[in-house]
């Protein structure tokens, strides 16, 4: 007898698909912040409740929605940002265009989004719950977007089991902030846990002060320059690598400290932070990884951004090229400090 096959009703499937984009609240402030910056604001402001867990705000200075735009922002596969398969073919040069995001938080949260367009007279109110508009109505505010997350999987208790202690959320949360704030030094980005200020960028532009309100003025003091362009990279896939890095002896026990941006775009590249942690040699302790900041210019045919769509890991056609000349621009820009001794061992 063959087993019943049965089509999983749309609540279900909603829920499963939500799931995917929001695994825990790191990712779902990913999307918000993403929003911002694709909203054009020039602030960014972060805030968590127990992690991330009972709360997250993500308020910006953007280009705000009006209050047919933001009914249609929470409904499911809608953007703003492409039209179609012809404009992803094309390259598409927002951070967000699946259309997903606040329809897939809203349906395992309470969700509500405040906003008012740039130069536009009113704003409005308009509050999801578990899927549902709840409610929409307009609300004095200011120009820009505050999207706030109440409860997030209370309605997926699975999920919400999985979540680690809130200080370790906590801190996936600010990682993310982290790398925002550091790809766009020109947006001044706020993190707050429980109400205590974490960093705060101050949005002028220069990547050493970004790196100083992230990580503190003692490790941001020692980083040394990676400057590509001076370095004389080797022949290679890549068109620039620049950045910063720490001085070997600031380090941490955790490869998080290590960022990486491909076009500007903050993603994970694991050859990238390796050829980086390579690059010091033995003048670093085992177990021991710096601070880096790095950027690489790459033509975007080279690169796949979307290996996996939530999980930011890119690939690279040429990895061993792309390793070589990290490798190269960090070690030259260390060696030339007298960080590291030349001829030390690799790996
Ligand atoms: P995507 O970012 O892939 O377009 P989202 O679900 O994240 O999908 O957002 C849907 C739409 O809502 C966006 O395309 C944008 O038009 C609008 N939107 C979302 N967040 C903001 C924001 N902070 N400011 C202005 N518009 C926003
Ligand atoms: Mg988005």
């Amino acid at each position: 007898m063959s087993r019943e096959i049965r089509r999983l009703d749309p609540k279900t499937v909603e829920r499963i698909a939500a799931g995917e984009v929001v695994e825990r609240p790191a990712s779902a402030v990913k999307e918000l912040v993403e929003n911002s910056v694709d909203a054009d604001a020039s602030r960014v402001a972060v805030s968590v409740e127990n992690g991330g867990i009972d709360g997250i705000r993500v308020r910006d200075d953007g280009v705000g929605m009006d209050e047919a735009a933001v009914r249609r922002a929470v409904e499911e596969h809608t953007t703003s940002k492409i039209a179609d398969v012809e404009d992803l073919e094309a390259g598409v040069r927002t951070l967000g265009f699946r259309g997903e995001a606040l329809h897939a938080i809203g349906a395992v949260s309470r969700l509500t989004v405040t906003t008012k367009p740039r130069g536009g007279d009113r704003g409005t109110e308009l509050v999801v719950e578990g899927g549902e508009v709840e409610s929409v109505g307009p609300a004095g505010c200011p120009e820009g977007t505050t999207v706030e997350v109440e409860e997030l999987f209370y309605n997926v208790p699975a999920r919400r089991k999985y979540l680690k202690r809130p200080s370790t959320e906590a801190d996936h949360v600010q990682r993310v902030v982290t790398g925002y704030a550091l790809a766009d030094p020109d947006v001044a980005v706020t993190f707050e846990a429980d109400g205590r200020e974490r960093f705060s960028t101050a949005g002028r532009g220069d990547l050493r002060s970004a790196v100083m309100a992230v990580y503190g003025r003692e490790v941001a003091s020692a980083m040394v320059e990676v400057d590509g362009a001076d370095l004389d990279l080797p022949d290679g896939p890549l068109d620039g690598v620049s950045g910063l890095v720490s001085h070997p002896e600031t380090t941490r026990a955790s490869r998080s400290y290590c960022s990486t941006f491909v076009n500007g775009r903050y993603v994970a590249a694991s050859a990238v932070r390796e050829a980086v942690v390579d690059a010091y040699g033995t003048q670093l302790a085992p177990d021991r990884y710096p601070f880096a900041v790095v950027f690489l210019d790459v033509d975007p045919a080279t690169v796949d951004v979307n290996v996996h769509p939530r999980k930011q890991e890119v690939r690279f056609v040429d990895e061993e090229g792309v390793r070589e000349q990290v490798g190269h621009a960090v070690e030259r820009a260390l060696l030339d400090k007298g960080l590291i001794r030349s001829g030390a061992p690799r790996g």
